[in-house]
């Protein structure tokens, strides 16, 4: 019936972690808005936008949440963990200090989180080609050995974002389902 449809209701919460400035805050805009923002600090520090999507006819809503700056006093709470069933651990792919930082992410993840945690290793900014400092292949190897799906993206341009959040989407449903 239409009742039973509308009980199959399902909200995935997703956390954003990463080093400041790597765009976290636009891959989000990005995707829930379709918005690119060039000057960080206009950024608006909401909790969290959900966006929804539709996987074997049903809707799925994902509930992004966004540091809005915390990780700048490596402050993240684990508040901003609780609950969270996938994961964008996010580098820059022309600064390396911000893939050298990853590992110390996913530290903090799995402290705060159980294991059944979809990942994904994300390298923003590949627009940048021409100061790229970071190769695909190191990003692609991190990913293999810690055992992360893995994409680069481009905040400004779009590339792969809409990808990315429904690749970690559709893995937590097929986790659960
Ligand atoms: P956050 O601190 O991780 O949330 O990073 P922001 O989303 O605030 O972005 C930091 C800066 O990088 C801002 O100036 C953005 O405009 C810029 N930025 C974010 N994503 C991209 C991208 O994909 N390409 C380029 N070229 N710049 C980006
Ligand atoms: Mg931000």
């Amino acid at each position: 019936s239409d009742d039973d449809e509308r009980g199959e209701e399902y909200l995935f919460k997703i956390v954003i972690i990463g080093d400041s400035a790597v765009g976290k805050s636009n891959l989000l805009t990005r995707y829930a808005r379709n918005e690119f923002n060039p000057n960080s600090k206009a950024t608006i520090g909401v909790e969290f936008q959900t966006q929804s999507m539709l996987i074997d006819g049903k809707e799925v809503k994902a509930q992004i949440w966004d540091t809005a700056g915390q990780e700048r006093f490596r402050a993240v709470t684990s508040a901003y963990y609780r609950g969270a069933v996938g994961a964008l651990v996010v580098y820059d792919i022309t600064r390396s200090s911000t893939f050298e930082n990853v590992g110390r992410w996913l530290d903090e993840l799995n402290t705060h989180s159980d294991t059944t945690v979809a990942k994904m290793l994300i390298g923003n900014k590949c627009d940048l080609e021409s100061i790229r400092a970071v190769s695909v292949e190191e990003g692609k190897s991190l990913a293999e050995s810690e055992g992360l799906f893995f994409m680069e993206t481009s905040a400004l341009d779009s590339t792969n974002v809409k990808t990315a959040f429904e690749m970690v989407i559709r893995e937590i449903y097929s986790n659960i389902s």
